[in-house]
């Protein structure tokens, strides 16, 4: 038990010592421990990965719910299956054939949000030390959830094709023969967050025949694949080896992020688990948000919404590398094809995590890189968010970063 608790928050914790060692493993995250600051109107934050909603239809959406509750008030406002409601599980299984996915509903369930299927997934699978595979850099919010279950992460270096299948091979060979007990690959293969890249359709191959070869589950965690730039959809790893994934997906970037509801498409078996893990502690997904989503799917131009997204989030993203090439020339960064960010790696010498204090002074958020790495990696890097602040307030927070790392390379 460490002393952590003791001084944590601004009054003294009586039960610092009694605590779990799970609890003692919840951490902060740095995302969270800026919200502060950042939600202040003068900062531009490219911090948040906050999902834009400004262009839902509001009016009808009210109209929309108030005639859920008078109609099927005595469903919506009652508990359900913990696999989920019927009616959208088949939905999902729509929106899945997008991605070349072919799935039977009954495999599906409906998760309180995908980041609730990450910590069911985990729940299952993992004991105090095995091991879990991430990409290098890898998604904070499943980083703070293997941390909770005492998994080990091992990262698995990427590069502008997503996951390199030879780093794969060679960490999945080191891991083993130190007497590792690797539970699950987790990837995420589409408009990386952080690292803002797609695996190529050769790479995902490669790594699903690796992972089949060497008998490693898959979890694919795909909540931006329908906000390609240009509409295009590539083939879920699921869609590769059904057996041998399990398939992550979420409303809250394709619809909205209030109703948490989210999915988990996963082998027969497994699915058993999940949905026992799920009861035993939510109950059920909530049915008014499953019975919301489910009329939305059906009397809503959802597809037609997506690409409103999509077009919204691809000015931004031009909007976010126009100025990185203008003001922060310095630097290196990725290009995004869709999603909500892109990954800058600073000059060399520079540190992320220490500039922030200094670009918050300056009214500019990021996410330093330290915050995807289960190691102290990541100093060389941050991330931008482009999905929030209109385009105008984009170029401006990046001219105010290029004047925080213009200072820095002159100290
Ligand atoms: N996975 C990734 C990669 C994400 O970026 C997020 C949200 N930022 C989630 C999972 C969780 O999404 P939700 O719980 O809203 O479905």
């Amino acid at each position: 038990m460490s002393e952590q608790h003791e001084l944590t928050g601004s009054r003294r914790d009586i039960w610092w010592d009694t605590y779990s060692d799970r609890a003692d493993n919840l951490r902060e995250s740095e995302v969270r421990s800026l919200f502060s600051v950042v939600s202040r109107p003068e900062v531009v934050s490219l911090a948040g990965g906050m999902p834009n909603i400004k262009d839902l239809p509001l009016d009808r959406l009210a109209a929309s719910a108030s005639e859920l509750i008078a109609k099927h008030g005595m469903q919506a406002l009652q508990y359900g299956a913990g696999r989920g409601w019927d009616p959208l599980r088949e939905q999902i299984c729509e929106i899945m054939s997008l991605e070349g996915i072919k799935a039977d509903y009954e495999n599906v369930v409906i998760t309180t949000g995908s980041q609730q299927a990450v910590d069911l997934m985990t729940q299952i699978f993992v004991n105090p030390g095995d091991v879990i595979l991430c990409e290098a850099p890898s998604y904070l919010g499943s980083l703070g959830i293997f941390g909770a279950y005492q998994a080990e992460v091992v990262h698995v270096e990427m590069d502008h094709e997503g996951l390199l299948p030879d780093e794969l091979e060679d960490t999945i060979k080191r891991v083993r023969s130190q007497g590792g007990n690797i539970k699950f690959l987790y990837t995420i293969p589409n408009f990386h967050n952080p690292a803002g890249v797609t695996q190529s359709m050769e790479r995902r191959q490669a790594i699903v025949d690796i992972c089949r070869r060497e008998r490693i589950l898959i979890l694919e965690d795909n909540p931006y694949g329908l906000l390609g730039f240009h509409g295009q959809t590539m083939p879920a790893l699921q869609s590769l080896n059904p057996e041998g994934v399990v398939y992550l997906g979420s409303f809250s970037k394709m619809f909205a992020p209030g109703f948490r509801i989210g999915w988990a498409l996963a082998p027969h078996a497994i699915r058993d688990k999940l949905i026992m893990a799920n009861e035993s502690v939510v109950l059920s997904p909530s049915m008014m948000g499953q019975m919301m989503i489910h009329t939305y799917l059906r009397d809503f131009d959802w597809l037609g919404q997506v690409t409103t997204y999509r077009s919204m989030y691809h000015e931004r993203a031009k909007a976010m590398l126009d100025s990185l090439e203008q003001y922060l020339p310095a630097c290196e960064w990725t290009v995004p094809d869709g999603g909500f960010y892109t990954w800058v790696k600073l000059p060399a010498g520079l540190d992320a995590k220490d500039m922030l204090p200094r670009a918050v002074t300056e009214m500019v958020a990021y996410v330093s890189g330290t915050a995807f790495y289960a190691n102290e990696r990541g100093r060389d890097h941050l991330r931008l968010s482009y999905c929030f602040p209109p385009p105008e307030e984009i170029r401006e927070g990046v001219r105010r970063l290029s004047r925080v790392v213009n200072k820095e390379i002159e100290l």
